[in-house]
């Protein structure tokens, strides 16, 4: 990727949060089985920077530089090939299925059970990856602030404890999948696990919410690094997760 690409993309969210405010379906639209995407009942308005197209988004930081946490190559591979591969076949699919990529992929997701298996499991893949990028940041170490903190330590008891819960998601997924951390119709903030490239938008999903972010435990996300070490490969994951984004995300429901 080019740097000024990079470069354009990081002042673009830098800015973040003072863009035009656009009515997009609510969660619980979006978790309507049959949802209409002319609904206005929209309690929540989702800025346009949360909202997530069909093509991918360049990558933010070089792909070393998230290092220790995940290396190079991993990142490299990740993106380029498997997260590549899922927006190229979602595509493919809303083509065939007659989806209008002009609208917001979380309206697909929303009604997912109506589309293909290869829609939802590219579908989710794009949707996954592409929020996966944007929670992680450089050199992070940083810990949650303001309305977010207020309601993770009114929900979990800590930070700690919901540190801990989320771990144990991310451990109790058997095969491949994914641990959330999500915030409900009514803003309570929970954990929860997908199979696969399942997400809590889905309205097939046990347990459904607006994702604040998502740790991937795909081992393609980790094995050439921890081999079957899910467990540091999560333990490192808070080093690297941009708090300040997830934050936001939270703001804007
Ligand atoms: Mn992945």
């Amino acid at each position: 990727m080019k740097q000024t690409t990079r470069r354009s993309f990081i002042q673009k969210s830098a800015i973040a949060g003072v863009g035009t405010l656009i009515a997009l379906p609510s969660i619980n639209t979006l978790m309507a089985a049959g949802s209409n995407s002319d609904n206005p009942a929209t309690p929540f308005l989702l800025s346009n920077d949360f909202k997530t197209g069909f093509d991918q988004t360049p990558l933010a930081y070089a792909n070393n530089a998230l290092e220790p946490s995940i290396d190079a190559k991993t990142m490299d591979i990740h993106y380029t090939k498997h997260a590549a591969a899922y927006s190229k076949n979602l595509k493919e699919a809303a083509a065939a299925e007659k989806v209008d990529m002009a609208k917001p992929l979380e309206e697909v997701l929303g009604s997912i059970s109506k589309y293909s298996v290869k829609m939802r499991n590219n579908g989710g893949g794009h949707y996954n990856h592409e929020l996966y990028w944007k929670s992680m940041l450089p050199n992070a170490n940083a810990q949650p602030t303001g309305k977010l903190q207020t309601a993770i330590e009114k929900d979990f008891g800590s930070i700690d404890a919901m540190k801990k819960k989320l771990a144990e998601a991310a451990m109790g997924r058997f095969g491949s999948g994914w641990a959330w951390l999500l915030a409900t119709a009514d803003k309570k903030i929970i954990v929860a696990s997908t199979p696969n490239q399942d997400n809590p938008l889905m309205d097939i999903a046990e347990v459904k919410g607006f994702p604040l972010f998502g740790i991937d435990v795909w081992e393609h996300a980790y094995y050439l690094n921890y081999q079957n070490r899910r467990a540091d490969y999560v333990e490192n994951f808070w080093k690297i997760l941009n708090w300040n984004y997830v934050g936001e995300r939270f703001n804007s429901i």
